[in-house]
């Protein structure tokens, strides 16, 4: 049986996330998060590649397309605009020039007023005010964000930005790095396979075909414990890579052995190499999330509460209007239900979203359904044709 490491801790994360992506063929939201990591890894495919000569440059250029992509390429200059009086600002903090009251440090500066008024002063609200809004148009901020200090969309190409300048004297050299975003499998010995990616896959100064595979982190923490990261289920699997057996996605890229995993935390520059990885503990978690997959259980994060989902890309889809409890979660054959039903409703998405009149006929429509079937079996089949038109909206 064959499962991808990606599916394994969506799921382990959530199983409704899993769920809407993998189950109910729900495109994952963009959100302002995911863009981080994307960011970072192409930017390390420009670079290895040869088509920058650095990291950062490279960075910077992902971000060009984008803003090109998105019709702003003006809004590449306000970016860098932002991020260099950002700089400045949180120079003061790391500097001490500006102290607690008490004479100590900060913790974190963008939450205190300080920092607010230091952006005004510097001229950076209108500056923030309309790279948001422009991030809110596009679907990157969801409606219910609450204000924050600084832009979201600013600080997450100053992150980016960071993140390269502070990573790439730790990086392998382009001459040992094999390749990046590397397809391995991984043979768990208890008919399982993992099917992963490498983030990195760098040749090892031995001379036996080995091979260092690194795994890259981008969780906002701000610091990891090296135990910690050696119980990542990425860490685990990486240390067991094999390549890939279909000749498609080897790209004829082979090696004998791994001979370590390094992690790297991109938002700190922390990085930790493991030659030693507990297999025991990824052969039990993998065992129980698969039979969790196989037997449709689906219990939402959201019964926890809404502060687990607030990071979560799918937070609109379970927590806006009809919202995850009316979902046919947590019955087989609810779930084998909105299975049959996920062709039809994609096909419903696709020509909603091609065509407004239509959209606006279907909403009338199931308004007047809504009314008709109130309260009697079968009647919650709206709340999932509402939940596909609020996808196009
Ligand atoms: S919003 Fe919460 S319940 Fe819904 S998919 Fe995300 S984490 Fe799971």
């Amino acid at each position: 049986m064959d499962i991808r490491l990606d599916d394994l801790r969506t799921y382990a994360r959530c199983p409704l996330e899993w769920f809407w992506e993998r189950r109910a063929g729900v495109p994952r939201p963009r959100t302002i998060a995911s863009l981080l990591p994307t960011a970072i890894r192409t930017g390390l495919e420009f670079y290895y590649q040869g088509h920058a000569d650095s990291l950062a440059t490279a960075v910077n250029l992902v971000w060009h397309d984008w803003c090109e992509g998105w019709g702003e390429p003006a809004l590449a200059r306000e970016l860098a605009q932002y991020a260099a009086g950002r700089a400045k600002i949180l120079d003061l903090f790391s500097t001490g020039r500006v102290q607690r009251p008490d004479g100590g440090r900060y913790a974190v500066p963008e939450m205190t007023n300080e920092y607010r008024m230091r952006m005004h002063s510097a001229g950076l609200t209108n500056l923030v005010r309309s790279l948001d809004e422009f991030a809110r148009t596009h679907g990157l901020i969801a409606p219910d964000e609450s204000n924050r200090p600084g832009s979201a969309l600013g600080d997450a190409f100053a992150d980016c930005m960071a993140m390269a300048e502070r990573n790439a004297p730790d990086l392998p050299a382009p001459a040992v790095v094999l390749g990046w975003v590397t397809p391995f499998e991984a043979d768990l010995d208890n008919g399982m396979r993992l099917i992963g990616q490498a983030d990195l896959m760098v040749r090892a100064e031995s001379e036996d075909g080995a091979v260092i595979v690194e795994v890259h982190d981008f969780e906002p923490a701000p610091w990891v414990r090296a135990g910690l990261a050696g119980r990542d289920l990425r860490v685990i699997a990486a240390a067991l890579a094999q390549p890939s057996s279909s000749q498609s996605e080897s790209a004829g890229l082979s090696w004998q052995r791994v001979d370590h995993v390094k992690f790297r935390h991109w938002p700190t520059g922390q990085a930790f190499a493991f030659r030693e990885t507990n297999t025991g503990h990824l052969l039990a978690l993998a065992a129980a999330i698969a039979r969790g997959m196989q037997h449709h259980v689906v219990i939402p994060r959201a019964v926890t509460g809404y502060e687990s989902c607030r990071a979560c890309a799918y937070r609109e889809h379970c927590w806006g209007q009809p919202g995850w409890e009316v979902l046919p979660l947590l019955d087989a054959g609810l779930l084998g239900w909105a299975e049959a039903h996920r062709d039809a409703f994609q096909r419903l998405r696709q020509d909603v979203a091609n065509d407004a009149a239509l959209a606006t006929q279907m909403r009338a429509s199931v308004a007047v359904l809504e009314q008709a079937l109130e309260g009697l079996p079968g009647s919650s089949i709206l709340a999932s044709v509402l939940q596909v038109l609020e996808m196009v909206d």
